[in-house]
């Protein structure tokens, strides 16, 4: 049998780095926060990054590749952008056996050494927009890791875009939010709030930052992309210019948006249990096993079994999926069950001498983990049947978790009360130093303000005074 995994109730977090383990996606590393992704985990973030990748190009977006290491000066720009990361940053001093005259920072984000070639490449209006996408892996030094979730060393995409106007800028800001919300719900099934963080969650350097944020199955928050109006504050500090359709120099306006190898997180910690991974059909490296059990089986019904497997995996490929067959005859059927329910292959076919007799195969969907007897003639279309409704499903069973755990609160008192029920809806003064305190007092945060929830005032619950509307609170990862 393969090794069972610590249960959810006893321990989400414990339940959560095992299964990274056990699923063989990631495992930790002699280096300081940081994680070796492994085949498995790898596979997946080559889907997402596909996806994405497309949705980006379809708006117009290009790829562009920057370097690693940036001169320390750089960061030193901009104000507010160094302070923020200063803390956070990696340094090399020395390079080829000497000191360096000036340090270079290990790329925590790349806002600043765009700036210095967006400067050189943006000369006229007819040069905007400047819409560049980089693939890259940065390092923040953090102090609290945990595998995909938070990483000193993590992968990622970068948006940055450069606009003739605040208002496209603020469009296009909001435009790439709303990609992400699409591919986290459509691709990853996990429904996101998407909304404005506050002012103390803002981006080191913008405007306005907007998240978006997903429940997790023990109904803590997870910020799982975010997208910042930049406004003019790095075209000012590296002189961004172009000349307006009125002849004269401005600074140009900027957004940056990422999302990173965190998603592989959140999408494990949405739909996972406690056999395994569950990953959603559209991003899954494996769409359907095929095992074929031929046991106790004579030489030519175990010849029959495997032309037969071949047969039915070769008409899945045909039809888009991804299909392995796994007739290795030194594991049990039930040890290769639970090693593809560990490493979430979506479908199971099970075809052994008996079933082949009948003319059917057994089907088993991995989040419902029920046997289906299904005619072999119809096998494909079943397959296929079954991974829409699974996509679907996971998507419905996530929504109607954060539903049901999301509360309106209206006192202080209630909202200690409900501080672990998941996503507490409450009216707040926007004084960060009422933030901090509730955040000392309860370990909430604020996660953002969603745009979907209709944004009436009220009155703050911890001060009384006025609340433009309500923030979600929640604790977080
Ligand atoms: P930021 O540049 O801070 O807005 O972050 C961009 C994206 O990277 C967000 O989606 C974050 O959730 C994610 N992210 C930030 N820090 C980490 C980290 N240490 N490990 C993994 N992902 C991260």
């Amino acid at each position: 049998m393969a090794e069972k995994l610590a249960p959810r109730e006893k321990g989400f977090s414990e339940w959560y780095v095992d299964l990274v383990q056990k699923a063989k996606l990631a495992d930790y590393s002699d280096v300081k926060g940081c994680m070796v992704i492994r085949p498995n985990g790898y596979a997946i973030w080559e889907n997402m990054q596909r996806v994405l990748d497309k949705m980006f190009k379809d708006l117009g977006h290009k790829n562009a590749y920057f370097p690693l290491l940036i001169p320390e000066s750089y960061l030193k720009k901009e104000a507010e952008h160094v302070e923020g990361f200063n803390p956070q940053l990696a340094v090399v001093t020395h390079a080829g056996g000497a000191k360096l005259e000036e340090p270079y920072v290990i790329r925590p984000t790349s806002e600043t050494i765009i700036n210095r070639s967006f400067a050189k490449w943006v000369q006229s209006y007819r040069d905007l927009p400047l819409l560049i996408n980089q693939w890259a892996n940065v390092m923040r030094w953090e102090m609290r890791t945990r595998l995909f979730l938070r990483t000193t060393e993590f992968l990622w995409q970068e948006g940055h875009t450069c606009h003739e106007t605040e208002a496209d800028a603020e469009k296009e800001t909001l435009q790439m939010l709303e990609v992400y919300r699409t591919f986290a719900e459509d691709y990853m099934a996990m429904p996101v709030m998407t909304g404005r963080k506050s002012e103390s969650e803002r981006f080191a350097g913008a405007l306005r930052t907007y998240s978006i944020e997903a429940m997790m199955q023990d109904k803590k928050a997870l910020q799982a992309g975010t997208s910042h109006n930049l406004g003019q504050n790095f075209a000012k500090a590296f002189d961004t210019m172009f000349q307006g359709r009125d002849g004269k120099q401005h600074h140009v306006w900027q957004t940056s948006w990422g999302v990173s190898t965190r998603l592989i997180g959140g999408l494990i910690m949405t739909h996972s249990d406690d056999a395994g991974l569950i990953v959603p059909p559209k991003l899954a490296p494996v769409h359907v096993v095929i095992i074929p059990i031929a046991g106790k089986a004579s030489d030519a019904e175990k010849t029959q079994v495997l032309e037969k497997t071949h047969a039915l995996a070769a008409d899945l490929k045909k039809a888009g999926l991804s299909v392995v067959v796994d007739d290795d005859d030194n594991k049990t059927p039930g040890f290769k069950y639970n090693e593809h329910e560990l490493t979430g292959t979506c479908v199971r076919v099970e075809l052994g001498p008996k079933d082949l007799a009948k003319g059917t195969c057994v089907m088993v969907r991995r989040d419902v983990r029920q046997k289906e007897f299904i005619p072999l003639e119809q096998a494909v279309a079943k397959a296929q049947e079954m991974l829409d409704a699974m996509q679907k499903s996971l998507f419905d069973k996530a929504k109607a978790f954060r539903e049901a755990n999301t509360f309106e609160v209206n006192s202080y008192e209630e909202m200690k009360e409900k501080a672990d029920a998941g996503f507490l809806l409450a009216h707040w003064n926007l004084d960060p130093k009422v933030e901090a305190r509730i955040k000392e007092e309860t370990g909430l945060t604020t996660r953002n303000r969603p745009f979907a929830l209709a944004q009436e005032p009220g009155k703050c619950v911890v001060t009384g005074e006025p609340s433009p509307g309500r923030i979600v609170f929640s604790k977080a990862y």
